[in-house]
């Protein structure tokens, strides 16, 4: 990666660095203390949403912090960046080493990478945190009938006809990278780490950073609709609030 200060400090500033790119990213395992399941055998609908709640709350916590540890890689960062393009100038002017330029350009390389790193796990939080939380109003909605399509201003549902499974996740991505010139973002394939803590069945979906209703985010749903892959899009965990928004490919995680 070269840097050019200082388009990468103002960069930097503005947060222009997007997670999200890395397609199937890592799935978060670890960062959130798993909970002991019920010795009891299956625990009860009560046991459960309790446990829930617990798993989302340590959840909240964990982005809490990676949240105050990504403010103080961007201001590190932006020590760093400042640091690089003094190095580049005495460089020019041969009073360092080339060796000593290339000091800096990785000391900045890696806090671009842990911040880059950082917003994706923030990402994959939101999101799952955005399943779980709206689980309840998702399970209280009616059945949508085979090919059935539903719109409100949180969700938006499609119960495709076709069959689904995972296998066929390749197609999607390559009509994404055809179509925007980017990876599709996806931040969790499958069943993840963070689906066991919550007892959620994934196995047989997943989950795309992109808002339904941008306009990556229309393409996407109606190339879902015409292959028949069914979906839900969640325009985010509060009404009017986009944090959490994304796409769920797949019929929705089973009831427990
Ligand atoms: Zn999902």
């Amino acid at each position: 990666m070269k840097f050019t200060a200082p388009t990468l400090v103002i960069a930097l500033l503005s947060g222009l660095f997007s997670a999200g790119s890395d397609a199937h990213a890592q799935n978060g395992g670890g960062r959130v203390s798993s909970n002991s399941t019920s010795r009891r055998g299956l625990p009860t609908n009560a046991e459960l949403a309790r446990m829930r709640a617990e798993v989302i709350e340590k959840m909240k916590e964990s982005r809490a912090s990676m949240e105050k540890l990504l403010a103080i890689h961007r201001q590190n960062s932006v020590k760093l960046a400042l640091e690089y393009e003094t190095r580049r100038r005495l460089l020019e002017r041969e009073l360092i080493s080339k060796a000593e330029l290339r000091e800096a350009e990785l000391a900045l390389e890696k806090t671009v990478k842990d911040m880059e790193q950082l917003k994706r796990w923030i990402i994959e939080d939101d999101i799952a945190i955005t399943e779980a939380t709206m689980r309840d109003e998702l399970l209280r909605l009616p059945a949508l009938a085979r090919g059935g399509y539903s719109e409100s201003g949180t969700l938006v549902r499609f119960n495709g006809g076709g069959q689904w499974s995972l296998a066929e996740a390749p197609k999607i991505e390559n009509f994404f990278t055809q179509m925007f010139g980017h990876a599709l973002p996806i931040t969790a394939f499958g069943q993840t780490g963070t689906h066991d803590r919550l007892r959620f069945d994934h196995r047989n979906a997943m989950d795309v950073a992109v808002h339904p209703d941008s306009s990556e985010g229309r393409s996407l749903l109606a190339y879902l609709r015409q292959a028949g892959i069914p979906f839900i899009a969640f325009r985010g965990a509060v009404a009017g609030a986009s944090t959490g928004a994304h796409i769920h490919i797949g019929q929705p995680s089973a009831r427990n």
